[in-house]
């Protein structure tokens, strides 16, 4: 048995959460230790190298807020960053805050384990290294457990396949070859034109379409740049109180208050406008089936406009969930690319796939012969990455049996029976439904305030009580069934997955009320979590 090492805090996981959580821990003077199972920085940005791929959330808002001259020094050169651009960042912010000589990379941790007597987790990696820690931050990300279906013949395959999650870092040349794409979420959307530019030949297996937003993305316009930098703190402080995190135009008009000349050009400015604002364009639109179909019938028409075969064009139109339910897509030139002659759009959901081939493909319907496969088939959102380790809190208590019907905490931070156990955008707090940097900045934020309240105090352990988790967890509930978000059979509701409970995961109250709620609890000095010491006892429930 190595012997393990000791520190005050131990993260999992160098993205953004991680970077900043670390950044945090060293103003408290804890001392902390990062474990990255990725050789590299950057979480997300670090795997998801496929072509195209690309930031939804505007550059100028999608990047840390915590640092004045991080937010002035440093230049995105276009409206919505690239994979490449962001992970530049990434690597910029580990320099600047000298964050490396923290982190272990190519570390992958295989269990947690809290030990009751000690107050300590102890976190064990796959290469056989302990670590003993009085807290341990899951910074693991929503969507870092790739999902690959169980198609039979998988490896019979003569040609090379890829996960859009987990992309060659020398990058693939699909120069003169016949590829396949499986899948047609936000990942696909994106990499579908830039592959079809170079490819011989493109099939997209589309089993569900999905409704996308043109980007409209542009190199980055100076004066744009400087209304935002001569204006931070303003403009950060708005998308902090925004429901998605992030500061564009809403419009609170119910959508069928206004006659449908209004409507149309409501949409028609948003479609020009391009990105995820087109979902705020009137104020129901996921809370009403009318509303909400006003929008995505003019998506329908803007898909019809654009595809020049109409068949084509019609089995593009999404019709089995309201706009928005699913994640909408952001894309460039994604409907334009189904009029180019290499590029052939199959539906395997009316004959479904049933096996991969040494030659390809082989749906109910046909064979289709190929040199590449491209799996953008998703991920195990949210619980994925965190279920993957063998978590165990009090009693030996796993979080897979504590989450057998789907993940329950208490504000998405902690749940109960695992004492100091911090979760970064966890199941249960806005995360995946907003923008993920002011999610992050917002949990790091609250989790080194705890820490810190805990420091000052002699407390030994955080726990989220029972009866807070359970209260949580039903307004989380009550609130999602407000929404037409149950209705999609979506990620956030673990449908993508077989056997995954289905509940819906995040928090869709809003960022905004989220940060308040959070706020509140903090001031009351942890209202509904356990706080124990050797010195002092606060039942703050
Ligand atoms: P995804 O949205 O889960 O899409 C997976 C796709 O694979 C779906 O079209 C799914 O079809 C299809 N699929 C899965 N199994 C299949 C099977 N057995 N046969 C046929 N098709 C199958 O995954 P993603 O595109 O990687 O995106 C995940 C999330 O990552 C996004 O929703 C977004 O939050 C984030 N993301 C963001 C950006 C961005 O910022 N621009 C880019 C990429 C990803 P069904 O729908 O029928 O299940």
């Amino acid at each position: 048995m190595s012997k393990a090492e000791e520190f005050e805090v131990v993260v999992v996981g160098a993205g953004f959460a991680g970077l900043y959580m670390l950044h945090r821990l060293r103003g408290l003077g804890l001392s902390a230790v990062v474990l990255e199972a990725g050789e590299d920085v950057g979480g997300t940005w670090y795997w998801n190298r496929y072509p195209g791929a690309r930031c939804d959330v505007e550059s100028m808002q999608y990047s840390y807020s915590f640092s004045e001259e991080l937010q002035q020094e440093w230049r995105w050169s276009e409206r919505f960053a690239s994979q490449p651009e962001i992970l530049r960042y990434a690597n910029h912010v580990a320099d600047r805050f000298d964050l490396r000589r923290d982190i272990r990379f190519s570390t992958r941790v295989v269990s947690a384990a809290f030990d009751d007597a000690a107050a300590r987790w102890t976190v064990r990696t796959e290469g056989g290294a302990v670590i003993s820690a009085r807290h341990c931050v899951m910074a693991t990300g929503c969507l870092s457990n790739t999902r690959m279906p169980d198609f039979p013949g998988l490896g019979s395959f003569h040609g090379k396949s890829y996960h859009t999650g987990q992309w060659p870092h020398e990058g693939v040349d699909f120069t003169g070859l016949r590829v396949g794409v499986i899948g047609t979420g936000s990942s696909a959307i994106q990499a579908i034109p830039v592959i079809a530019r170079q490819a011989r030949h493109v099939t997209v297996f589309q089993r569900t379409p999905n409704f996308s937003i043109p980007s409209r993305n542009r190199a980055m316009d100076e004066e744009y740049e400087h209304s935002w930098k001569g204006d931070y703190p303003a403009r950060r402080a708005k998308a902090r109180q925004m429901r998605t995190g992030i500061d564009y135009p809403v419009n609170p008009t119910p959508a069928l208050e206004v006659g449908e000349a209004e409507r149309r050009r409501e949409y028609e400015s948003r479609w020009e406008r391009g990105g995820t604002a087109f979902m705020a364009a009137f104020g129901d639109l996921i809370l009403d089936e009318k509303a909400n179909e006003t929008a995505a019938d003019f998506v329908r028409g803007q898909i019809r406009a654009t595809v020049s075969d109409p068949a084509v064009a019609e089995l593009l139109c999404p019709h089995n969930h309201p706009i928005g339910t699913k994640r909408i897509c952001v894309d460039t030139d994604y409907y334009e690319t189904f009029n180019r002659e290499n590029v052939t759009l199959v539906d395997v959901r009316s004959a479904p796939i049933e096996a991969v081939t040494p030659e390809g493909l082989r749906t109910a319907e046909a064979g289709y012969k190929l040199d590449a496969l491209v799996f953008a088939t998703g991920f195990d959102a949210m619980t994925g990455t965190l279920l993957a380790m063998d978590i165990r809190g009090r009693d030996g208590l796993t979080l897979g049996e504590k989450w057998e019907a789907g993940p329950v905490t208490y504000l998405g931070l902690m749940t109960a029976g695992f004492p100091n156990l911090f979760l970064v955008t966890g199941p249960g707090s806005p995360s995946v439904l907003s923008n993920m940097i002011v999610s992050i900045e917002q949990h790091v934020d609250w989790i080194a305030g705890a820490l810190a309240h805990a420091q000052a105090r002699g407390i030994e352990t955080m726990e989220a009580t029972a009866e807070a988790e359970a209260q949580w967890v039903e307004h989380g509930n009550e609130v999602a069934q407000r929404t037409l978000y149950p209705r999609a059979n979506s990620w956030y509701m673990g449908v993508n997955v077989p056997g995954k409970p289905q509940v819906f995961m995040p928090y869709i109250g809003g960022v905004g009320a989220y940060r308040e709620i959070c706020d509140a609890v903090a001031a009351k000095g942890y209202e509904g979590f356990r706080l124990e010491g050797r010195r002092v006892s606060v039942a703050a429930e």
